[in-house]
């Protein structure tokens, strides 16, 4: 079982009423509802007590699913370090769509993780290749699925180099995004996935519901707690001392 948290900022199903039609019970409710796997799940917004993530949650979540676009910044900091704390200590963190530029992920990366992006009304086609399909997030995927109606983002995609990519997205007007890539922070895991813009219903597709759900095992560590590891090493020394 793993304990799966997903925090989803939860102001556009507030305020625009084309996204409430999409997404009813909230873009967090949709993930959830789609994935697949020994889970139990949390969902909580921005607008919960401790803006969701109160640290006894936090110290019980074993991967972070993160989705925000309208209010990063209202993201306390020192929440973000409690975060980043839990992550370096061996908690996964998946990173959706417009989280790239969440505080929580700059501080991850250490950029500023702009990138390139077209908003059309009706939107773009966006072709996902698998470009690492012996990955474990790649399981049961095809070479490539389609997501008929997406936001663009492209590169330059402003993040480190990342430690494995998974999927490559071409759209309509010709651009290629690292749309999943994979990175290492201290002892934690960090899946970043691209596709999920609030006005298309993309976390009711079930190419996406699976890749969050490969996502979400590959994070998961279940020998994640440092103090343990820290022990070990006490108690078995490779070079003992006479
Ligand atoms: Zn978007």
């Amino acid at each position: 079982m793993i304990n799966v948290t997903i925090w989803n900022e939860g102001r556009h199903e507030k305020r625009d009423a084309p996204v409430a039609a999409i997404y009813p019970d909230r873009i967090d409710g949709a993930i959830a509802a789609g994935l697949v796997g020994d889970f139990a799940i949390t969902r909580v917004t921005l607008d919960d007590p401790e803006q969701g993530l109160p640290q006894d949650l936090l110290d019980r979540t074993d991967v972070l699913l993160w989705w925000g676009h309208l209010a990063h910044d209202e993201v306390s900091d020192d929440l973000v370090s409690r975060i980043q704390q839990r992550i370096v200590a061996g908690m996964g963190l998946v990173v959706l769509h417009s989280g790239h530029h969440s505080k929580l992920f700059g501080r991850m990366m250490g950029t500023n993780a702009n990138l390139s992006w077209r908003e059309l009304p009706e939107g773009d086609l966006e072709r996902v290749w698998v470009i690492d399909p012996a990955h474990p997030i790649a399981e049961g995927l095809p070479p490539y699925f389609e997501i008929p109606a997406s936001e663009m983002y492209g590169e330059p995609f402003d993040i480190p180099q990342p430690d494995e990519l998974i999927f490559l997205s071409w759209y309509s007007g010709g651009e290629v995004f690292r749309s999943g890539c994979t990175f290492k922070r201290g002892r934690g895991r960090i899946f970043f996935f691209s596709p999920g813009h609030e006005t298309f219903p993309i976390y009711h597709d079930a190419h996406v519901h699976r890749v969050i759900s490969n996502g979400i095992r590959w994070a998961h560590q279940p020998h994640r707690d440092g103090r343990i590891l820290a022990n070990w090493h006490r108690a078995a020394p490779l070079h003992p001392k006479p």
